[in-house]
């Protein structure tokens, strides 16, 4: 019964959300870095539990700086995981939302027909013809849904899961409970496309409500349930993301979809869409004395590669704006831009050309062949990046850990404060001539607030621990995720 826990929402704040900085650490002896971190964090707002902060103070400045709207939007969008949290908590004599005549009713097909009809106009593309059906097909697990019990009133409308177990109910509502899960999760996928934001975020939360009861009724996960599950926690939190006020709360969605061992997440701060199986160091920023030797070679030539880059600059024809597309990977990063203009220049990966930065191209060739084999097999890039003055990337995860990013500073705008990187729950600053070195599966985000532009040469490597044959598995793997990932956008459930 214990093998998942109970849900709470993310408390590992380690930023002010005011001015900015990590808490004031405590020496602590005998504790190690991680509890220290633990004993060090920020407390939040009790209201959103999304913003932290130092001092009264800091709260103070930032409710009247634009929290006090904030926080209200924050909570209309965790309201769905509290109501999670609220559902799961109701004792180890939990119930369940759905009535046992539900269940038998859903499992001997009853409605079946109107979800198959909504399956057929789905498949003549009346998308939204679909959609409406659909959701009429779900209002009634909605009304139980709303409904649910509390502890008190329960009885009438569910039962005691624990009532179930060993029982014919029990196979029979673990067989139902994981049919409807993926409707659920199918009809959000809908709703997502159709930007009914709170009303799939609700039909997740409902999903994910049924797949934890079955995970709890049996010890061992079955790999349908935990595909379906990963699946709609991923959902959850990208849906989070897309939102800028509704961002921090990602975190939140990741610390549950951990608590639940979903999408081989092991830290609420690294959320990439694969993961992969052979067991990788989790390294948010790499310090300078943990460098390989390679960024040596690369730093002490970095006057050719701008020289090189001044060339280039110039040829506009070339310049990209990141994620439009003419490159193979990264297709999503033009979402998470806001102001003005951050594009790029391929050397290594495809939309790249022959013979131009042919001393940049021969050091990265002779010292970071692993940075070519990555970029060849369609894995990541080599580029000259170039973010422009008063534009910020918003906080946002990579796609997967089996790569590190290297940024090799060339033009960098002088105000540390106003021009700089957050990896994880720390922020990093830029020098030319230096290399910064991080894991992008991390969430991470720019700020440019200076009028000035900020260049960088851009390298996506393998993991170090990722070799051999590991690769090409690791690689193949999450490339077939991703294709899965879009087919089941567009083939409903059955
Ligand atoms: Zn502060
Ligand atoms: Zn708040």
């Amino acid at each position: 019964m214990d093998e998942i826990g109970r849900f709470s929402l993310f408390s590992g704040w380690n930023l002010c959300s005011h001015c900015k900085s990590p808490p004031v650490v405590h020496e602590v002896e005998g504790v190690n870095d991680q509890e220290k971190h633990l004993a060090n964090k920020l407390p939040s707002c009790s209201k959103c539990h999304s913003a932290a902060y130092h001092s009264v103070e800091c709260q103070q400045a930032h409710w009247a700086g634009g929290h006090k709207q904030d926080c209200k939007k924050l909570q209309k969008a965790i309201k769905p995981l509290e109501e999670l949290m609220g559902w799961f908590h109701c004792d180890n004599d939990y119930t369940s939302w759905l009535s046992m005549d539900m269940i038998a009713e859903f499992y001997a097909d009853k409605n079946n027909e109107l979800w198959q009809r909504g399956v057929k106009e789905w498949n003549y593309q009346n998308y939204l013809e679909a959609m409406r059906i659909f959701q009429s097909y779900l209002l009634p697990y909605k009304r139980a849904w709303c409904a649910k019990p509390d502890t008190v009133a329960h009885g009438k409308q569910s039962f005691y899961i624990k009532e179930v177990i060993g029982t014919a109910n029990e196979a029979l509502f673990c067989m139902s409970a994981l049919k409807l899960a993926k409707r659920l999760l199918f009809c959000s996928y809908c709703e997502m496309d159709g930007e009914q934001v709170e009303s799939a975020r609700q039909r997740l939360v409902q999903c994910l409500s049924l797949l934890v009861t079955i995970r709890q009724l049996h010890g061992s996960p079955n790999d349908k349930v935990k595909i379906t599950m990963d699946d709609a926690w991923m959902e959850l939190a990208l849906s989070m993301e897309e939102v800028p006020s509704d961002r921090v709360i990602a975190r939140h969605v990741a610390k549950m979809a951990v608590t639940t061992h979903s999408c081989n997440w092991t830290n609420p701060l690294q959320r990439p869409g694969f993961v992969a199986k052979v067991t990788l160091d989790a390294i948010p920023f790499i310090p300078r004395d943990k460098h390989p030797n390679w960024c040596k070679h690369i730093e002490s030539n970095w006057e050719h590669i701008l020289k090189e880059y001044q060339t280039l600059a110039m040829n506009d024809s070339r310049w990209h704006d990141v994620g439009s597309g003419v490159r193979g990977t990264g297709h999503d990063d033009h979402m998470v831009v806001t102001g003005r203009r951050w594009t790029e220049y391929v050397l290594f990966g495809s939309g790249s050309i022959e013979n131009d930065a042919p001393i940049t191209k021969k050091l990265i060739r002779e010292h970071l062949p692993d940075a070519v084999s990555l970029a060849e097999m369609g894995g990541g890039e080599v580029i000259f990046s170039r973010l422009e003055g008063d534009t910020h990337i918003n906080s946002h995860c990579g796609p997967t850990n089996i790569r590190w990013t290297a940024h090799l500073g060339l033009i960098v705008p002088r105000s540390r404060s106003d021009c700089r990187i957050r990896v994880a729950d720390q922020w990093y600053n830029w020098e030319a001539g230096k290399v910064l070195l991080f894991d992008d599966s991390f969430e991470h985000e720019v700020v440019n607030d200076t009028p000035e532009d900020r260049i960088v040469l851009l390298i996506r490597l393998w993991h170090p621990q990722l070799e051999g044959k590991n690769r090409l598995e690791a690689m193949m793997k999450a490339i077939a995720k991703k294709e899965e990932n879009v087919v089941k956008r567009y083939h409903p459930a059955m």
